[in-house]
């Protein structure tokens, strides 16, 4: 049995197998996964806010499934016909191929910003362990650089951080966040908590509002606002780019922090299955069989589409995917042995979100609603309980009972290494850089164009448009140190960013590089010097 996916469902299911294999089912389980842990999702925002360690909502997924064979690599490719998994190179380059009898395809989805202009470049994703350390050290660098900057504008702009998605994975990561710098700003002289902007923007009208009852929405949406957060309802995310967020009403907000929980996507793998999808979900029978491939492939979690008893589909939840997985485990055995396949029922254990401020809202089963400080009290008990292992639990509960006595400090955590090469998108109008400005990147017009304009004689002149396939900025990297112009995107405009250290690394190793460059370089020059003669008074 190979198990893709060592989230709740894959891992669960591997569990499951392995707890079959000890009773006398003849199976032999390897799962497949990206990193050798299991996130407890859940608990991230508890990450970004520093209230747990960074590793302290992973578990090692050989710890936790001693009896399972664990690859470690990028799944590429499933050939349903030749019963067949292909797995990316790892360290070696060779490709890798991993044959089954039964396949159990739980890979969730993934966060894909693509469609929304500016977002893959700009905008930073709540979803992996990786996500929540990034969001953390981007913030606690923002702090770094406003304490130092005495523009007020750019200040301000960096002192906004704006969360785009009123559910619960961007709920509790703007509440988190609000705590979090909320705290912090106490370890900086310089800066000021009124000078904090926490911005939410969901398309609803009330945060939650598709996910609790009306009452616990209203309340969550009441207690984020007496929290400082600016809630900006019935709004949608229409563009970013370094330096703001565009909203569907055409409002700009400036900031260099935007974390986006929406849109989650099919996972591609899954996609180029070939397999009956709806939504981009697996169509499964409710015994979790993949429709069309009975016997042989199975799906569980939030890849899947699991109908429940009344026709409706299992909401994508870990507590979903942790039931589907442990009667999926029992269903592969039993096809095995010729014996009747359960078929999934499980309610649902009611619905927690953490509000911040040590608030919370609480849906339990039967219609019982809880709020404020009691439901964040279940909130930390139930998803405590919920922590896989004795040593994780053991770990957050030293981790919060410290946190009531030494709260954590706003400390990055440096990996090093330079960014490469990267993209960026620019909404018409926005600057890209100014005269005087410090150079330091080369940019590639990927599409769009930019304006070129600069101060001769006192008056600021427009001396050029460039467009597709054209450079700027190298002026800079090849000596001048500062920018001699200012430029503008004229339309959208994306671009391909060379970090100067790169540049002067290419320059340095490639004379025919560097030559273009400075050839470019000379033109412009010898054009600027000539603009400045010609407005020179005699
Ligand atoms: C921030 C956040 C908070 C949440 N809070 C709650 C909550 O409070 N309660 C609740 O019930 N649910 C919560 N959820 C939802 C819950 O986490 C998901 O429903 C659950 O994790 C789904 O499990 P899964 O196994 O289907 O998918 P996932 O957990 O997404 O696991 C998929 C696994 O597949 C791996 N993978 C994917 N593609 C590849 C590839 N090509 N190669 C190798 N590996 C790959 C991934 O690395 C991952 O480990 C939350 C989700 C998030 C993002």
């Amino acid at each position: 049995m190979v198990v893709l996916g060592g989230g709740f469902g894959g891992v669960y299911a591997a569990l499951g197998l392995e707890r079959l294999a000890a009773q006398g089912a003849r199976v032999e389980v390897s799962l497949v996964n990206r990193e050798n842990y299991l996130v407890f999702q859940p608990m991230l925002a508890e990450v970004v806010a520093g209230d747990v360690g960074i590793l302290d909502t992973v578990s090692p997924l050989r710890q936790m499934l001693p009896g399972t064979e664990l690859y470690v690599r990028e799944i590429e490719a499933v050939d349903v016909d030749r019963k067949v998994v292909r797995l990316g190179a790892g360290l070696t380059p060779q490709t890798y191929e991993l044959a089954y009898d039964h396949l159990v395809v739980a890979l969730g989805n993934v966060t894909d910003f693509r469609g929304i202009p500016g977002l893959p470049e700009h905008a930073l994703g709540f979803k992996a362990l990786a996500d929540a350390v990034r969001i953390r050290n981007h913030v606690i660098n923002v702090l770094e650089q406003a304490s130092v900057v005495r523009d007020a504008e750019v200040r301000r702009s960096m002192l906004t951080f704006v969360v785009a998605g009123g559910g619960f994975s961007g709920t509790e990561v703007a509440a988190a966040l609000n705590d979090f710098v909320r705290r912090a700003v106490g370890d900086y002289r310089s800066l000021r908590r009124e000078e904090l902007r926490v911005v939410l923007v969901h398309s609803g009208k009330q945060v939650l509002e598709r996910e609790l009852t009306p009452g616990l929405a209203r309340y969550a949406t009441k207690t984020l606002g007496e929290q400082g957060i600016e809630l900006m309802l019935g709004e949608r995310l229409v563009a970013a780019s370094p330096h703001g967020a565009v909203l569907g009403d055409g409002r700009r907000i400036s900031t260099r922090t935007l974390i986006s929980t929406v849109p989650s996507s099919p996972n591609p793998v899954v996609e180029r299955m070939g397999l009956p999808t709806v939504r981009g979900r697996l169509e499964c029978d409710g015994t979790m069989a993949v429709k069309g491939c009975e016997g042989a492939l199975w799906a569980v979690g939030d890849c899947a589409l699991i109908p429940m008893r009344d026709g409706s589909p299992s909401p994508p939840t870990a507590q979903h995917a942790i039931r589907q997985a442990k009667v999926l485990a029992a269903n592969i055995v039993a096809s095995e042995e010729g014996a009747r396949r359960k078929v999934f029922a499980f309610k649902g254990l009611g619905k927690l979100g953490a509000l911040g401020h040590r608030r919370a809202v609480a849906e339990l089963p039967g219609g019982v609603t809880v709020e404020g400080r009691l439901a964040w009290l279940m909130w930390r008990c139930i998803y405590w309980a919920k922590l896989p292992g004795a040593s994780r639990k053991t770990k957050v509960a030293l981790s919060w009972l410290s946190d009531l006595a030494l709260p954590s400090h706003p400390v990055q955590l440096n990996l090093g290494g330079g960014r490469g090469a990267t993209q960026a998108h620019y909404e018409p109008g926005e600057v890209v850089f100014e005269e005087g400005d410090t150079g330091d990147s080369l940019f590639m017009i990927l599409s769009g164009e930019v304006e070129v304009s600069q101060r001769v004689g006192g008056e600021t002149r427009h001396i050029g448009t460039l467009g597709p396939g054209e450079y700027f900025g190298e002026m800079a990297l090849l000596g001048a140190g500062a920018r001699s112009a200012s430029t503008r995107a004229a339309t959208a405009l994306d671009l391909l960013v060379l970090p100067g250290s790169d540049f002067a690394a290419l320059a340095e190793s490639m004379s025919e590089f560097r030559g273009q460059f400075e050839r470019i370089a000379r033109a412009r020059a010898e054009a600027d010097a000539a603009r400045a003669a010609s407005s020179s008074p005699d």
